[in-house]
């Protein structure tokens, strides 16, 4: 192995090359370079750091827990915290250099705005920033927060839009048991101080005009609704096709703000699936049975210029990008964040 690697990261706007010595990790060496890249845990667990190896030599140290999947590591992707370059290498990242700069990451002290229940499971937990704070962020980012009165931290993708940057909005799968759960069903209140660090992570909106393919699990949709307010705002003519599933009717939320954007977005077509129906409700009109990537079809992704947004848990993630490469998607149009269990 020579003592160090050229490697060549190819970000949405541009390329940047970095030379990484042996011993250290490709963001190590990156933030020796002044070279700036979307990052969190450093320990390999988060999964922001991800990149796609498109030719090369990345090696991340065997024996470890990673989040990455056998099938992500098999397609060149690699946690950057944890890579070492075993020879010259390019890798793909999904977002633009400039992001960073223009979204840096702060931490601030922000107030409970309000806890709205939108279902039986989802509370949409509103935070107020302190004025002096200046946040911006990317639709499509997340933030992490600090559970009040605990030391542990969760990550939540913003649902409000990008304009908003004083008041955000999160939309959260309140568990039977859990720390942010037992918080938002026992004791949040307005007023609460919480904790925030952010913005953080690269997903987001491809920067090529095209139609869009939305596919949300659960509280997954909360990037995309952020998301959708960009693309009305940029007043794009593309199609947006969004499905969005939940395991139990009881579990949907949001079908009347999706109905309300549907009747201002004339190019928004909106799927709802629904694993078990049940019958403890009154239907929900116009809702499929099935999960989110059984109701795909090719016609989602015929236009060559589509490009897929992913969000939701692992396991749907997985099946979605299976099925979107069986349809003939490329992989690069295919975007996703994970919610990995904290
Ligand atoms: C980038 C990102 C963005 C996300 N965005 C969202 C979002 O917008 N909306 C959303 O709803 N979620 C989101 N998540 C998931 C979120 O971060 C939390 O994982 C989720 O809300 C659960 O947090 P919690 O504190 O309520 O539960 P946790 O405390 O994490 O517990 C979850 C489960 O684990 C069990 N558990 C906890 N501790 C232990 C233990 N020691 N041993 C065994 N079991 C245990 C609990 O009983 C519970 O069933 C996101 C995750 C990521 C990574």
């Amino acid at each position: 192995m020579t003592t160090e690697n050229n490697v060549h990261l190819k970000f949405t706007d541009g390329t940047k090359t970095i030379s990484v010595p042996a011993g250290t990790t490709i963001l190590e060496a990156a933030n020796a370079a002044g070279v700036r890249l979307v990052s969190q845990c450093t320990i390999g667990t988060c999964g922001t750091c991800v990149g796609r190896v498109a030719c090369g030599d990345l090696v991340m140290p065997e024996g470890r827990v990673y989040s990455l999947r056998q099938d992500e590591m098999a397609a060149g992707h690699r946690l950057l915290c944890q890579s070492h370059a075993f020879a010259e290498s390019e890798v793909e990242l999904d977002y633009p250099a400039a992001m960073l700069d223009e979204y840096p990451v702060i931490v601030t002290a922000a107030k409970v705005g309000a806890v709205t229940w939108l279902g039986e499971s989802v509370v949409e937990l509103q935070l107020k920033l302190p004025k002096s704070v200046r946040f911006s962020f990317r639709a499509g980012q997340y933030v992490r927060m600090r559970v009040p009165g605990t030391d542990e931290w969760r990550s939540y993708s913003m649902a409000s839009g990008e304009r908003e940057r004083k008041k955000l909005a999160f939309t959260i799968r309140v568990l039977p048991s859990g720390a942010m759960s037992d918080y938002l069903r026992t004791a949040a209140a307005v007023g609460d101080q919480i904790d925030l660090e952010g913005p953080i992570g690269g997903f987001g909106l491809a920067d090529d005009p095209g139609p869009s393919l939305m596919i949300a699990g659960g509280t997954g949709l909360a990037p995309m609704l952020s998301m959708l307010e960009t693309l009305q705002t940029a007043r794009t003519d593309f199609p947006i096709r969004l499905v969005f599933g939940c395991t139990r009717a009881a579990d949907l939320f949001h079908l009347d703000e999706l109905d309300a954007r549907r009747s201002f977005m004339r190019n928004l077509g909106v799927r709802v699936v629904v694993d078990e129906p049940g019958n403890e409700l009154a239907p929900v009109p116009d809702v499929l049975t099935g999960n989110p990537v059984s109701v795909l079809t090719p016609e989602d992704v015929a236009h060559p210029q589509t490009s897929a947004y992913l969000c939701g848990p692992p396991a749907m993630l997985q099946g979605a990008e299976v099925r979107l490469l069986e349809l003939g998607m490329p992989a690069e149009r295919i975007h996703a964040e994970q919610f990995l269990p904290s």
